[in-house]
């Protein structure tokens, strides 16, 4: 189904009837992640979610980081998310928001309520407060502090920021209701102490503000109309109202939920994420078998492709896992059409043509359903490679590959017959002398014996050697990795990565642009390393489901 056709989803329906019905004049989305981390593929959902309503109803999409915890936020993080949004093919409205720009205002409205008596300092440990919090059949108990007069939590706040406080000996809470039924309304914490260093605020601030504080205040700050988030924050809504009722904000947010992506075989967590780099699991955040944006790219899907697959999966409201098999069967059916085709061998196998000694450029198209893609000169002389899998001395008919006697032909090249094999002295075979039938190049062998097969293969005077990242489709072996108190760490499929240097491509390869993929015909599709040195080329994908993986 095109996207031109697809049921709208209750979000578009939300937008287009707050724009019909005049409750706002334009639509203005927001997409806030932590810089505590590389995207990974559930931010790409709530990207291509946000900034994609926006462009659809002709509204704008802020990039806004919220930085509220200095502990775990760097600027490095910041540059990869930027640069994966862009990738993605987004651009925000104006700069980069930030909400530590907006930290002296929501300090101001810390003031507001605590002087109209609806916040207070509390002064609590945090086993304390936890112990005063109830459970979700118990009410909780108020907190000593909170009916302290406004003047003493106002000394107490201003001492806080001013950095007099220990960490830990107090925060700004709340005054709601320790007795609601929703735990996110019992005097929730606005503010804490923390004596660290923020990346752009560096040493000014000795308080942070909390999430749900922040979060709908940035939201108002900035005109946002509809504050999309994922289902975890739907006990929280009466809370960011709560705050939108109680400060006198320029504008009034509302919150909407939906279904984060979920992925069998793959974790989206940054914490869990962050786990693999430092351990050296994998090398870096954009490792290509990591379900980061910076991964994936380096591994060779497409903006296109995962922007298609986010098109698939939809939009709800029900949590749900999704198959890891849809999002390669985007990245593969973008890839069969758009990648250019290209000769790799990975285990060489000498054929000597003993009967061809000229050199010929032959032309090759670039895509066997596109011929706008061009074609290419791919050169043929008296030696080529093959791949030692595609030979054997003999086989039954269902081998149509090069066995002795028989003929196969050459992709984009001649027909050839196998006429010997060469051993070495353990007995393997080492060298194929074969022959070229005539007139074959482009036409059926005139005898009419014709190949049941063909094989790709490199010339081997021209062939550049390469190395081949071989990634098995899956870092992970359990389809829910840490499910049921296990440790994902143990569940690591310790064959995820296989080095291949024995591989040989055709020339032409040597000078691809980083980042550049191509259908190794026969073999898989593969994307020319963006940051090793050399000729080196990682594995995207298989050319069909369940291709290439471990177990098979
Ligand atoms: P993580 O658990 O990976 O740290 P997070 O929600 O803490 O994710 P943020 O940087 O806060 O990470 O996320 C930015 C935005 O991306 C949020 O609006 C969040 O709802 C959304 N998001 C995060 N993970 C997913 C997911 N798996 N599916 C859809 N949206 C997601
Ligand atoms: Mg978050």
């Amino acid at each position: 189904m095109s996207s031109a056709d697809k049921p709208s989803h209750f979000l578009q329906n939300i937008l287009a009837e707050d724009i019909a019905k005049g409750r706002v004049d334009s639509i203005v989305t927001r997409f806030p992640p932590e810089p505590n981390g590389y995207l990974h593929i559930g931010h790409a959902k709530s990207i291509c979610l946000n900034f994609g309503l926006a462009r659809e109803f002709g509204g704008i999409c802020h990039l806004r980081f919220d930085d509220t915890n200095p502990l775990k936020e760097d600027q490095e993080y910041v540059d990869a998310i930027m640069k994966d949004v862009r990738w993605l093919g987004f651009e925000w409205s104006d700069e980069v928001r930030f909400t530590s720009d907006y930290f002296e205002q929501l300090f101001d409205w810390a003031l507001h309520l605590i002087k109209s008596g609806k916040a207070y300092v509390c002064e609590l440990s945090a086993d304390e407060a936890r112990e005063h919090r109830g459970t979700l059949t118990e009410p909780g108990r108020n907190s000593p502090w909170r009916d302290r007069p406004v003047k003493q939590s106002l000394e107490r706040f201003a001492a806080m920021r001013a950095g007099e406080m220990a960490e830990g000996s107090a925060t700004l809470r709340a005054r709601i209701d320790m007795a609601h039924g929703n735990i996110n309304m019992r005097d929730p914490v606005l503010y804490r102490i923390r004596h660290a260093h923020h990346h752009r605020t560096g040493d000014a601030w000795k308080i942070y503000p909390s999430y749900d504080y922040a979060h709908g205040q940035g939201d108002a700050i900035e005109g946002v109309t509809h504050s999309i988030c994922t289902l975890e924050f739907q006990d929280h809504r009466p809370l960011y109202e709560w705050f939108i009722e109680n400060l006198p904000v320029p504008s009034r947010p509302h919150q909407y939920e939906f279904a984060r992506l979920n992925l069998n075989y793959t974790v989206t967590s940054k914490r869990k994420l962050k786990m693999l780099v430092d351990s050296g699991i994998v090398d870096g955040w954009d490792d290509p078998r990591m379900p980061t944006i910076a991964g994936m790219r380096r591994r060779g899907y497409s903006a296109a492709a995962l922007r298609s697959f986010c098109d698939l999966i939809g939009v709800t409201k029900a949590d749900s896992v999704v198959d890891v098999g849809m999002l390669e069967y985007a990245v593969r059916d973008d890839l069969d059409k758009n990648a250019p085709r290209a000769m790799c061998v990975l285990q060489p196998l000498k054929v000597v043509l003993t009967n061809f000694a000229d050199n010929l450029a032959l032309e090759a198209g670039n895509h066997p359903q596109r011929p706008e893609l061009g074609t290419r000169a791919v050169s043929f002389s008296g030696e080529i490679w093959i791949d030692a899998e595609d030979f054997r001395e003999e086989a039954n008919k269902h081998f149509k590959r090069l066995v002795l006697g028989k003929r196969v032909r050459l992709r984009h090249a001649f027909v050839i017959e196998a006429d010997e094999a060469i051993k070495n002295d353990s007995g393997e075979v080492i060298e194929v002398r074969a022959r070229i039938i005539e007139g074959t190049l482009g036409e059926n062998p005139a005898d009419g014996i014709s190949p049941k097969g063909v094989i790709q293969w490199v010339d081997a005077a021209t062939a550049v050697p390469c190395r081949v990242m071989n990634y098995d489709d899956r870092l992970f072996l359990d389809a829910n990795p840490g499910s049921g108190g296990t440790d994902f760490l143990d569940q690591l499929n310790p064959d995820s990565l296989q080095t291949i240097d024995t591989a040989l491509v055709e020339a032409g390869l040597a000078d691809a642009p980083a980042g550049s993929i191509f259908q190794f015909e026969r073999i898989g599709y593969f994307c020319r390393d963006n940051r090793a040195g050399g000729l080196v080329f990682n594995r995207t994908i298989g050319l069909r489901d369940g291709q290439g993986k471990t177990s098979s």
